[in-house]
C-alpha cells in the first residue's frame, strides 16, 4: 500500500480543474497521466515576458508586454488577408494582426476605445511595429494574470502550450509537503548548496526566472535528480542487501561436477584458456554459500554462450534448474536451437519459453517448468512473467544484459523455487554483456557485482577488413559481394529499419521501410537467394529464414539490426552495414561481430550517406582502425556520454525522468554511497527518516524494496 500522503499525487490526471479525458489521453502517451507524471515534466524553456518599453521603443524581435489603447478593428478584405487591429499609447502605434479570427471573439477580446495589455513577439512590416496573435491580452484590473515569466513545456500532441501550463499548474497545487529523507549533516558535508525542500523543489524547477534555472546543475533540478537516483539506488541497495542475507545454494554435489565434465567432452573443440579460467571463477562461486552474482564480460565471439551453459549443467546436475535469458526471441530460439541437441545428448530437457502466443512453448513450457520436467528453460523477458513458476530455479543466466534494468533482473532472481526446502535461497545469477563497461560505469550500473572477463578469442579467428565508402560506390560492393558469393561466400546486409527524415515510430504514411527495398533491390540483381529477415515478422517467419540463411539455402541475409545481438553464422563472412552513420559504435561493433567467427577470411563494408557529421566521421574512422571491443567502448563513452552508453534510451526501459546521466553522473555515485550507509544504518527503514525514505521509494514507484520486507 502506497502511504497515504502521496494519494493525491497518483490520481488520474483527468480530475484536475480544465484536464478532461482528452487532454489526460494526450498526457499518457508523454509519460503517463497520473498527476506525478505531470509533475515530473519539467519545462525545458522559458519566455520572459518582463520587457515593458513603450510604442516608440519597440525593437524587431522582442518578447514584449505592452500598454495599448485600442483604436479601431479592420476586418480583412480578402479571406487571406489579416485581421488588424490599431492600437497606440502617447509614443506610437502598434497594429495587432489576427489571422483567420474566429467569430465576433476579437471584438469582445479588444473592444475598441479600451485600454489592454497585450505581451507577444514584435514584428516590423512596412515600417509599423505589429504583434503576431499575442500570446496574452488582459484588461488593466487582470493585469496579474499576465504570466511575466512563463516556463515552456515538451509539446504534447493535441495540446495548446497554454493549456499544458494551466494543466501543469493545476497538478502542482496537488503536490503536499513531505517529510525530508535528505540526511542534513551529510548534505552539509558534501559541501553542495543546501536542499531546498521536495515541493519547494519542485515548484520551482517549474517557474523557472532565468535560463539558468533551466540547467540540470540548478540546485530545485538537481534536488529532484537527486531524489531520483536516490530512490533508484536505494531500492537497488535494500534488495541486494536482502539478496545477500539468502543464503545461496552450495552447488558441490558430485552430480554437477560430473555432468559439466560431460558437458565439456561433449563440445567439439575445447575450451580456450579464458574460458576455463572464467568457469572456475564461476564454479567457485556456485558452491560457495553466498548466492552469486557475477558479471561476464566478454567481446562479441569470444564464447560467452559455451561457459554459461556450463555454468547451467554444474547447476543441473545438482538437481536444480536454470534458466537462460536472452533479449530477443530470435536469439532465444536460436540459443534454444544451439542447446537443445547438447541437451539432448547429455540427458537433459531443455525448453523455450518466449510468450504466451501459440508456437511460443506458452504452456508447455509453462507446465514442464513448474513440475520440474524442465531442466533448462531458454526464453526472453517472458520469464519474467508473473505465473512464471519454476519448480526450483538455481542458476539464471541473463545474456547482454544491457538491454534488460536492473530492477527486472531481480525480479528474475526472486523466483527461486521452493525446491531448496525453503531455505528461501535465491538463485545464482549469471550477467553477460559483449558492451565491455569502463569501469567508472560498473558501479552505477551494477552495483558490487563480480566481474570476470573474457579477454581471448577462440582459436583461428582471422581479422575483420573494415572500409567505409559513400553509398554512390555501391555497385562496386555489388560487384565485390557477386565475386565472393561466387566463391561461396555469404553475406549480411543491415539496413535501419526505417529511411532517414521518417518518423522513427513507423506509424508516419508513406513510411518506406529500408529494409525491405534493399531487399527488392538485392533480388534483383542476386535473384532468389536473397532472403529478409526484420523484427516486425512473425517468430517462426524469422526462424525459417535464419535456417535458410544457416544451412545456405540463402546468399545474403538483408536485415535490420535484429541480427546485432548473439546471431551466429560461422559460415558468413561479409557484413553490409547501410546508413552506417546512423548506428552508434557499440552497435556497429556488434553487427560486425556476426562476421569473422569462421575459418574464412571476413570483410565489412560501412556505406554511408554524405556529407558525415564530425561525430559520424569519428565513428567510421575507429571502426576502421580497431577491432578492439574495450578501446570502442572506451571511445564510445568519451563521445557520446554515459548515459547513452548504458544502453538504457536504447533499449526504452523505464529510464530515469528527472536525472540525465550526462550530468548527474556524479550524483549517482553520491546516492549510491548514501544507499549503502541507509542500509547498513537502518535496513529495514524505521524510525521517522525511515519512514520519509519509504515515502521516497514510493515516490519514484521503487517500492518493490518495500515488498521485500514483508517477504524476507
Ligand atoms: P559470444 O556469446 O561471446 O559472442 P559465442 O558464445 O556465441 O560468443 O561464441 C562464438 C563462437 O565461437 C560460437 O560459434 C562458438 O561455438 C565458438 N566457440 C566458443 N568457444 C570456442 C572454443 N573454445 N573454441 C572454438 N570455438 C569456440
Ligand atoms: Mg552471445
Amino acid at each position: 500500500m502506497r502511504h497515504e500522503i502521496l494519494f493525491p499525487l497518483f490520481q488520474d490526471a483527468s480530475r484536475l480543474k480544465g484536464v478532461g479525458a482528452r487532454i489526460a489521453g494526450a498526457l499518457e502517451k508523454r509519460g503517463g497521466r497520473r498527476i506525478v507524471d505531470m509533475c515530473w515534466m519539467l519545462p525545458h524553456g522559458l519566455i520572459d515576458r518582463r520587457h515593458r518599453p513603450s510604442l516608440a521603443e519597440l525593437r524587431e524581435g522582442e518578447i514584449v508586454t505592452v500598454e495599448v489603447q485600442i483604436a479601431t478593428h479592420q476586418p480583412p478584405r480578402q479571406p487571406q488577408r489579416p485581421h488588424l487591429v490599431l492600437c497606440h499609447d502617447d509614443t506610437g502605434p502598434l497594429d495587432l494582426v489576427f489571422f483567420k479570427p474566429r467569430g465576433r471573439y476579437l471584438m469582445e477580446v479588444l473592444p475598441p476605445g479600451e485600454t489592454r495589455f497585450v505581451s507577444g513577439k514584435v514584428d516590423f512590416y512596412q515600417g509599423r511595429a505589429q504583434m503576431h496573435h499575442p500570446a496574452h491580452i488582459v484588461a488593466p484590473e487582470e493585469l496579474e494574470k499576465l504570466p511575466l515569466l512563463e516556463a515552456v513545456y515538451p509539446s504534447v500532441l493535441g495540446i495548446s502550450s497554454n493549456r499544458l501550463r494551466e494543466a501543469v499548474a493545476a497538478a502542482l497545487q496537488q503536490a503536499p509537503d513531505l517529510p525530508e529523507w535528505h540526511d542534513a549533516q551529510r548534505r552539509s558535508a558534501l559541501s553542495h548548496p543546501a536542499f531546498p525542500s521536495w515541493r519547494e523543489a519542485l515548484l520551482a524547477a517549474h517557474a523557472p526566472r532565468n535560463q539558468g534555472d533551466l540547467l540540470p546543475n540548478a540546485v530545485a533540478r538537481m534536488r529532484l535528480a537527486y531524489d531520483e537516483l536516490l530512490a533508484d539506488r536505494l531500492a537497488l541497495a535494500i534488495m541486494r542487501a536482502q539478496q545477500r542475507k539468502k543464503r545461496g545454494r552450495v552447488f558441490d554435489a558430485d552430480g554437477g561436477r560430473e555432468l559439466q565434465r560431460r558437458g565439456v567432452g561433449a563440445l567439439p573443440w575445447s575450451l580456450t584458456g579464458a574460458q576455463k579460467r572464467v568457469l572456475r571463477e564461476i564454479n567457485a562461486d556456485m558452491k560457495a554459500t553466498h548466492s552469486m552474482l557475477r558479471l561476464l564480460q566478454g567481446d562479441v565471439g569470444s564464447g560467452k554462450t559455451v561457459v554459461a551453459f556450463l555454468a547451467m549443467l554444474r547447476a543441473v546436475g545438482c538437481g536444480a534448474q536454470a534458466a537462460f535469458m536472452a533479449p530477443t526471441e530470435l536469439l532465444a530460439r536460436q540459443h534454444h536451437a544451439a542447446l537443445a541437441p547438447l541437451c539432448a545428448a547429455l540427458g537433459l530437457q531443455a525448453d523455450l519459453l518466449i510468450g504466451r502466443g501459440r508456437g511460443s512453448g506458452g504452456g508447455d513450457a509453462l507446465r514442464a517448468l513448474q513440475e520440474g520436467r524442465s531442466d533448462i528453460v531458454v526464453g526472453t523477458h517472458a520469464l519474467f512473467q508473473e505465473g512464471v513458476k519454476f519448480r526450483d530455479l538455481g542458476l539464471a543466466v541473463i545474456d547482454e544484459q544491457h538491454r534488460f534494468g536492473v530492477h527486472q533482473k531481480l525480479r528474475l532472481s526472486g523466483k527461486a523455487g521452493g525446491g531448496d526446502g525453503g531455505r528461501g535461497a535465491g538463485p545464482d545469477m549469471l550477467v553477460m554483456t559483449a558492451t565491455p563497461i569502463p569501469r567508472t560505469l560498473h558501479m552505477s550500473a551494477y552495483g558490487d557485482m563480480e566481474v570476470s572477463r573474457l579477454d581471448e578469442s577462440p582459436p583461428g579467428r582471422r581479422p575483420i577488413t573494415t572500409s567505409a565508402m559513400p553509398v554512390a560506390r555501391i555497385d562496386d560492393v555489388v560487384a565485390r559481394l557477386r565475386q565472393a558469393i561466387g566463391k561461396g561466400a555469404r553475406a549480411y546486409w543491415v539496413c535501419p529499419l526505417v529511411e532517414e527524415g521518417e518518423d522513427a515510430d513507423g506509424r508516419a504514411s508513406g513510411k518506406r521501410s529500408a529494409v525491405r527495398e534493399r531487399h527488392e533491390w538485392l533480388r534483383k540483381r542476386f535473384g532468389e537467394r536473397v532472403g529478409l529477415v526484420h523484427g516486425r515478422m512473425k517468430g517462426w517467419e524469422k526462424d525459417a529464414v535464419m535456417q535458410a540463411f544457416q544451412g545456405g539455402a540463402l546468399d545474403i541475409l538483408v536485415a535490420t539490426t535484429v541480427v546485432e545481438v548473439g546471431i551466429d553464422v560461422a559460415e558468413a563472412s561479409i557484413m553490409v552495414i547501410e546508413q552506417a552513420e546512423q548506428f552508434g559504435l557499440a552497435q556497429l561493433h556488434q553487427l560486425r561481430g556476426r562476421v569473422g567467427r569462421g575459418r574464412a577470411r571476413s570483410s565489412c563494408v560501412l556505406l554511408y550517406r554524405p556529407p558525415l557529421s564530425d561525430m559520424a566521421n569519428k565513428r567510421l574512422r575507429l571502426m576502421r582502425e580497431t577491432e578492439d571491443g574495450f578501446r570502442i567502448a572506451e571511445e564510445d563513452l568519451r563521445l557520446r556520454g554515459p548515459g547513452e552508453v548504458l544502453g538504457t534510451r536504447q533499449s526504452g526501459a523505464p529510464d530515469f525522468r528527472l536525472a540525465q546521466m550526462d550530468w548527474h553522473e556524479r550524483l549517482l555515485g553520491e546516492a549510491w554511497e548514501e544507499a549503502e550507509a541507509i542500509v547498513a544504518e537502518n535496513p529495514r527503514l524505521e524510525g521517522e527518516r525511515g519512514e520519509a525514505l519509504r515515502i521516497l521509494l514510493y515516490l519514484f514507484e521503487r517500492d518493490e524494496a518495500i515488498r521485500y520486507f514483508r517477504s524476507g
